[in-house]
């Protein structure tokens, strides 16, 4: 039997067109000794034969009289190959300006890394260095050498380890020190981090048996104690990060946590997820304990990231007592979370700024940004007001009092005064605006609000001031 399907059985004048489609190879060469000379072979291969499995898909799709006999000239489709190579070309992982106003976009790399951090990176990783190895002694070390000492003075932790993530510092913590046995922990702080970290999950991963205690919005310390038996590991405390549980609620603060822990022989492990090594009463939020207040409380290990409010590079840190420290240092997954050397040198430099809080402040680009005066964000408004003025767009500039976030799951709730320039167009929509913006050179990232576009200048520097301008203008 014989059936008809209209996808497998084109119409005449498309088999017709089907046959104009030259072959892969004859098309690929013929652009390798024109226009797309001196691009690589495999990239030019590629980019033909997506070129050519798109014109016969368009054909198959709309029959002939989709797809004009021109279309299929050998020059034109070149042409199309060519474009399609050099896009594969352009490097991907490219520079924005961040104009959202959220200090540690997560989808914007968090944390701007210190270009001292940067230089220090660059210096350790261009040649070699010494990252397991002792000058002095002339004997193999720890590329954890270079870290744990500033953690152990920054926190008054007895000993320290770092990884690759906060993530996998919580995993690992887990796995070496509670799999097989129970973990106490509120469902009040049972977070989803975004993008797929979900505490359960982890905790399944880890091997650790999760004990639920409390509801969503309570939970008591009689919770915890009526769950602690002889197969409890751990007991865990997470932070709430991204979000906050406000009104009829209550949490047990650490030191409850630990006392019970201690009356029971059973450690305790705090998250802190962002984890700051300097009070934020700068920023005027008291809430917030630091990594130190966690070890000065007594716990047994805190976690936090390196990329967050600390303001480093991509990195997860444990800090705590030298017995579970070394105990979770011993565990094989250390090795495979394990640090690399320009991630150790440049976080090495952004902790050292710590030991001179001061420094750390107007030093590490996401403090400087959380604790920029407004007056200073307002100045920069109005010089892109100024220079956006200069060249007479079809824009209407206002400087307006809005507030920036800090982001990454840091202070969900701190509005951090600003002020944005905020621009309307006279003809284009504000989403077209948006998406030039962003489709841009450089790429823009803004707000949208009130039928305006919001140009937050807390995250834009001094020097992208005039290239914003610039990416704004070419398309204004
Ligand atoms: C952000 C966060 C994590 C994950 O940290 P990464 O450094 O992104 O891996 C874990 N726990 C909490 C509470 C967090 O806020």
């Amino acid at each position: 039997m014989f059936i008809m399907d209209s996808m497998n059985s084109p119409d005449e004048s498309a088999r017709e067109l089907l046959r104009l489609i030259p072959q892969v190879n004859e098309l690929a060469d013929q652009v390798m000794s024109g226009a797309g000379a001196g691009l690589p072979r495999r990239v030019v291969m590629d980019a033909t034969r997506r070129v050519v499995d798109g014109v016969r898909a368009s054909i198959l799709q709309g029959g002939g009289a989709s797809t004009a006999p021109a279309e299929l000239d050998v020059e034109s489709l070149a042409e199309s190959v060519v474009a399609a190579a050099r896009k594969t070309l352009e490097p991907g992982l490219r520079r924005v300006i961040n104009a959202t106003g959220v200090v540690l976009h997560t989808n914007l790399g968090r944390a701007p890394v210190w270009r001292e951090a940067l230089d220090a990176a660059v210096e350790a990783s261009s040649g070699y260095c010494n990252l397991e190895f002792r000058l002095e002694e002339g004997v193999r070390g720890s590329r954890q050498e270079h870290l744990e000492p500033l953690l152990c003075s920054l926190t008054g932790a007895e000993a320290a380890l770092v990884v690759n993530n906060n993530a996998a510092a919580v995993l690992l913590v887990l796995a070496a020190l509670a799999r097989g046995r129970e973990v106490v922990v509120s469902r009040g702080q049972l977070v989803e981090i975004g993008d797929s970290f979900r505490l359960p999950d982890i905790m399944a991963q880890s091997g650790a048996v999760m004990v639920e205690v409390g509801t969503t919005n309570r939970t008591r310390l009689s919770d915890y104690s009526n769950a602690v038996g002889p197969d409890t590991a751990l007991l865990m405390k997470i932070h709430q990060s991204n979000f906050r549980i406000v009104g009829y609620s209550e949490d047990v603060p650490l030191q409850e946590l630990v006392e019970l822990g201690r009356q029971h022989f059973v450690p305790v492990v705090e998250d802190l997820g962002s984890g700051s090594l300097v009070g934020l009463e700068p920023l005027g939020l008291a809430g917030e304990h630091t990594a130190a207040q966690s070890v000065a409380q007594g716990a047994d290990l805190v976690t936090f990231s390196g990329d967050k409010l600390l303001g480093g590079p991509q990195a997860g840190i444990i800090v705590g007592g030298r017995e579970y420290v070394d105990e979770v240092r011993g565990h094989p997954l250390a090795r495979a979370v394990r640090i690399d050397k320009m991630t150790a040198a440049a976080l090495e430099v952004t902790l050292r700024a710590y030991l001179d809080p001061d420094q750390a402040w107007s030093s590490i680009p996401g403090l400087r940004m959380l604790s920029e005066d407004p007056g200073a964000v307002r100045s920069r408004a109005n010089r892109l007001k100024r220079l956006l003025e200069r060249e007479g767009l079809q824009l209407e500039c206002a400087v307006v009092p809005e507030m920036s976030r800090a982001g990454g799951g840091s202070l969900p709730t701190a509005e951090i005064p600003t002020y944005c320039l905020s621009v309307s167009h006279a003809s284009l929509s504000n989403a077209a605006l948006e998406e030039k913006l962003r489709k841009g050179e450089p790429p823009v990232l803004a707000r949208i609000k009130d039928e305006r576009i919001l140009f937050d200048l807390r995250t834009v520097s001094d020097q992208e001031v005039s290239l914003l301008a610039g990416a704004i203008a070419s398309i204004a």
